[in-house]
């Protein structure tokens, strides 16, 4: 059922929220907008202004790791400035009431965890933006780090194995992260209310679990500004804003 309007909208995510005992958010890049991140899709996203650079590009290709990091370090003000908003906000109080026990987001931007979340409660299947890593054996690196390596001399490889060293983040073609898919499975398949939140469900594998909570027996709820494919089998599908959805359930 589509939401007539934005009222009746929160009332009805308001009963449902009321009803459930185990929620499991799924969040896109929607929920971020509103803290200054764009999304990619929406007019003026990122998707419009740069095409994604796949993960065997960026392995086989000094130029490409470059531009990968002159792209990410350009986006650093923007990511440094983002505080969580009132998506996130309702979110952490809804974890702090014991109505959710993890959350599951294809964010990058640690927005989660800054709102409240614990760390091992913030299932990320697109990994984390704020650290890096070597693709080779893992190292994790500080960004400060790799910002006065490039300086110097363009993208850096790890001090430990030589490989190159990347945003924590996945890329298209790079593999899925086991831990979080395997979490991310559970939670869908043990809630009875699951709310996809701020994303146009069509990346995949991330896109199937809002079906998969669905046919494991949740009420399933899409907040998104736009239609999405899978509105048709939403028990509520709520077409307004996010901030404004959410802002009733952010407490103080
Ligand atoms: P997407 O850009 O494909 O979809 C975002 C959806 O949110 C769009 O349908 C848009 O209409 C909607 N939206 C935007 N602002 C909204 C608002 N205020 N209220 C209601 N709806 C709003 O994003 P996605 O589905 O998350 O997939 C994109 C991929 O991009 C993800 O894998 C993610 O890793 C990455 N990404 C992350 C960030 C971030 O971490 N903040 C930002 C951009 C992209």
């Amino acid at each position: 059922m589509i939401a007539k309007d934005l009222r009746s909208g929160v009332e009805q995510l308001g009963d449902m929220i009321a009803e459930a005992s185990i929620i499991v958010p799924f969040t896109g890049a929607g929920i971020s907008t509103e803290c200054g991140i764009p999304d990619f899709r929406s007019p003026g996203g990122l998707w419009t202004r740069n095409r994604p650079i796949p993960f065997d590009e960026f392995v086989a290709s000094q130029d490409a790791r470059d531009e990968s990091w002159r792209r990410r370090f350009a986006m650093e003000p923007t990511f440094a400035a983002a505080r969580p908003g009132r998506g996130h906000r309702a979110l952490a109080s809804l974890y702090r009431a014991g109505k959710i026990p993890a959350i599951i987001t294809q964010n990058i931007d640690n927005l989660h965890q800054a709102s409240g979340f614990r760390n091992d409660d913030v299932i990320e299947l697109h990994g984390n933006t704020t650290y890096a890593c070597c693709i080779g054996c893992g190292a994790a690196y500080d960004l400060s780090w790799v910002k006065q390596r490039f300086d110097e001399g363009g993208a850096p490889d790890c001090t430990d194995c030589g490989d190159p060293v990347k945003t924590a983040t996945i890329s298209f073609g790079q593999a899925m992260p086991e831990d979080a898919m395997r979490r991310a499975t559970e939670l869908a398949q043990h809630c009875d209310l699951f709310l996809a939140i701020g994303s146009s469900l069509v990346v995949w594998p991330a896109a199937g679990f809002p079906m998969m909570a669905k046919n494991c027996g949740a009420r399933l709820v899409i907040i998104n500004n736009e239609p999405t494919d899978q509105d048709d089998e939403a028990d509520l599908v709520i077409r307004f804003d996010i901030g404004e959805t959410l802002g009733p359930f952010a407490g103080n």
